[in-house]
């Protein structure tokens, strides 16, 4: 009995101290006696917790505020560069690194192209350097790391956190925190990088504020991060927002899944860098025949070419737009989001063709879902799902994951 009073002690202490910490990052610069009205707690619970928080090290004291009748109030808000987070995005060919503080602040970003022929091993090992040094380089000590958040293309096992399949960088059922062996007990969260992208949109993004949305991801596949009452939604055991797989063209090509024409083998940007070199092959007019290297034609070139009015390149895209037009129509029937934003390689080409997936939408999907929808591209662009990942920790922080 003893035991168990304890730890509900505990438990209420870390759950105060989280609500607490958690309105002094909303409200930036809140008084204790504002804490306990917001909170419930009396002003005594409400002093200890912010002085066992300030004690750690999470808040610091900013002033004084405005006084209603007696002493003016000291101001509390989230101490600046006292804690921090590491958020790595890992794709085929590259991996995005990011650290922030406990204010949410980016301190550092970089993005690094990976060999494509490592192999897992030397996956956890380039994750782990990475880590460390950028630890050595901000000074940040094991017990100041909140966490570290990696991004996956793939499908993570929301019971376990094992990635359950990456096809694209060839893992399956990896339980990739285990493998760390320097980081010395530094939680790891594993998330899908479509979902790590949701999470950053509803935090920082364009979906802050907003209960039922999706965000897409488009690089080497498409996939989905899918909230519904402000809260992800992942099926019954992690693969939720598998979009990519949804039919669009039954004489499509054959995708990975063994499916023919998913929108990922019809949108992705694998797709659209290999129709532009077609265009190339069959020897039509445009200026990516001046390409010289046309067998590594990138979505840059792509994209220029389009917004320079090359025709071919356009038509291109516009291909790809439309199939993915169609994948969200489906996905408006069935969810009724509030708001699709579209990102990662998506944004490199968006001014080119969101109007016509809005217009594809509109036609399409029915009229009810589609007039309460809106449809944007992320204004986060390609660091969504790093950004996202190294969110994890500080809401785990915050009483909110
Ligand atoms: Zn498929």
């Amino acid at each position: 009995m003893r035991q168990n009073s304890a730890g509900n002690n505990k438990f209420l202490k870390e759950f105060n101290q989280a609500i607490l910490l958690d309105l002094i990052r909303i409200h930036k610069g809140i008084s204790k006696a504002d804490l306990a009205k917001m909170t419930g707690l009396s002003p005594t619970a409400a002093g200890v917790i912010t002085a066992s928080l300030l004690e750690k090290g999470y808040i610091h004291e900013t002033g004084t505020g405005e006084s209603k009748g007696g002493r003016r109030p000291v101001l509390l808000e989230l101490k600046p560069h006292s804690f921090f987070s590491i958020g790595i995005d890992m794709d085929v060919d590259y991996m995005n690194v990011l650290l922030i503080d406990i204010t949410g602040e980016i301190l550092f970003e970089k993005a690094m192209n990976m060999p494509q022929n490592d192999d897992f091993e030397k996956t956890v090992t380039r994750i782990e350097e990475t880590v460390i040094s950028i630890m050595k380089e901000f000074k940040i000590s094991h017990d100041k790391l909140l966490g570290i958040g990696i991004s996956i293309p793939g499908i993570i096992d929301s019971i376990s956190g094992k990635v359950v399949l990456a096809p694209n960088l060839g893992w399956s059922d990896v339980d990739l925190p285990s493998h760390f062996n320097r980081l010395h007990g530094v939680p790891v969260k594993v998330e899908n990088e479509a979902m790590a992208s949701a999470i950053c949109e509803g935090w920082v993004g364009a979906c802050q504020g907003i209960d039922n949305f999706v965000c897409i991801n488009i690089r080497s596949g498409i996939g989905a991060g899918i909230y519904t009452h402000g809260k992800p939604y992942r099926g019954v055991a992690g693969s939720a927002g598998e979009i990519g797989h949804i039919v669009v063209d039954e004489n499509g090509p054959k995708c990975g899944c063994g499916n023919y024409g998913c929108v990922e083998t019809m949108a992705s940007t694998g797709r659209i860098v290999e129709q532009a070199i077609k265009v190339v092959r069959q020897g039509s007019a445009s200026c990516l025949n001046l390409l010289e290297d046309i067998d590594h034609i990138t979505i840059d070139q792509v994209t220029e070419a389009a917004r320079n009015g090359d025709e071919e390149a356009g038509r291109v895209l516009a291909e790809a737009a439309r199939y993915l037009g169609i994948a969200i129509s489906s996905l408006v029937n069935t969810l009724n989001p509030e708001k699709v934003v579209i990102g990662k390689d998506f944004v490199k080409y968006a001014d080119l063709v969101l109007e016509s997936i809005k217009s594809i939408v509109a036609r399409r999907a029915l009229q009810y879902p589609a007039s309460r929808l809106d449809i944007v591209q992320s204004s986060l662009g390609e660091k969504a799902s790093a950004l996202g990942a190294a969110i994890i920790p500080l809401k785990v922080l915050f009483g909110r994951s």
